[in-house]
């Protein structure tokens, strides 16, 4: 998920994009309006988030200008004044949600993730492949009914798969996702991961959920419920 981050609080901004980048997400940061409308108009991103209060170019007016270009980026908006005209005002022009100051960072990072399946085309929160239930927003999977224990890393290694089972994710794909920070890799780390996600999803050998596609990387492709 790459989100754009237009915010211009220092101290916020490193914030917010720290607790998305430990998500998952790729951020690109911009601390005034026009770099962010300029960011916004020239890359792709899946979700922004775009505070009000920004300099050289207002929020409101950042997004009523990318939506008069025709752009669908979804838009969640920050603002700091908790006034109800200003929330109307921001969804009018043009944004999918607003977040008022001072959050938690969990509700932002559940906002984001919200806007990005709406945008995805998957609102429901819930992934069903084979035997396998995977609860998005809970953070639960089960195999026929029955709950399996996962630790939250190998939930989110589990949930990119599935997000992606149309196509095979390569190691390296699947390394930025899961230490974005970490450059220095070993790709052993990967192998047992998915080893131990494989045995907790699949003790008995059945439903050959994480299939590996020989010099290409893994796909998400358990087999049919009987
Ligand atoms: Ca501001």
């Amino acid at each position: 998920m790459r989100v754009l981050l237009i915010e211009d609080e220092g101290a916020l901004r490193h914030a917010v994009a720290e607790a998305l980048a430990a998500d998952g997400a790729r951020v690109q940061e911009a601390a005034d309006g026009p770099e962010g409308l300029y960011l916004a108009s020239e890359y792709p991103f899946d979700v922004a988030i775009v505070d009000l209060g920004l300099p050289g170019l207002g929020g409101l007016t950042l997004i009523r200008r990318l939506r008069a270009a025709g752009s669908r980026l979804p838009i969640l908006i920050l603002t700091a004044r908790a006034r109800w005209q200003e929330k109307v005002e921001g969804l009018e022009s043009g944004a999918d949600d607003y977040l008022t100051k001072p959050f938690e960072m969990p509700e932002l990072l559940a906002r984001v993730r919200a806007l990005w399946r709406r945008a995805a085309g998957t609102p429901a929160a819930v992934l069903v492949a084979g035997v396998y239930r995977i609860d998005l927003d809970a953070q639960q999977v089960s195999r026929a009914g029955c709950p399996v224990a996962l630790t939250a890393f190998e939930f989110r290694l589990l949930e990119y798969l599935a997000r992606n089972r149309e196509r095979v994710v390569s190691r390296r794909e699947l390394g930025d996702y899961l230490y974005p920070q970490d450059a220095d890799r070993d790709s052993n780390v990967l192998e047992v991961l998915i080893g131990r996600l494989r045995r907790k999803l699949d003790p008995d050998g059945s439903a050959h959920p994480v299939e590996t596609v020989r010099g290409r990387g893994y796909r998400f492709a358990p087999a049919e419920a009987p």
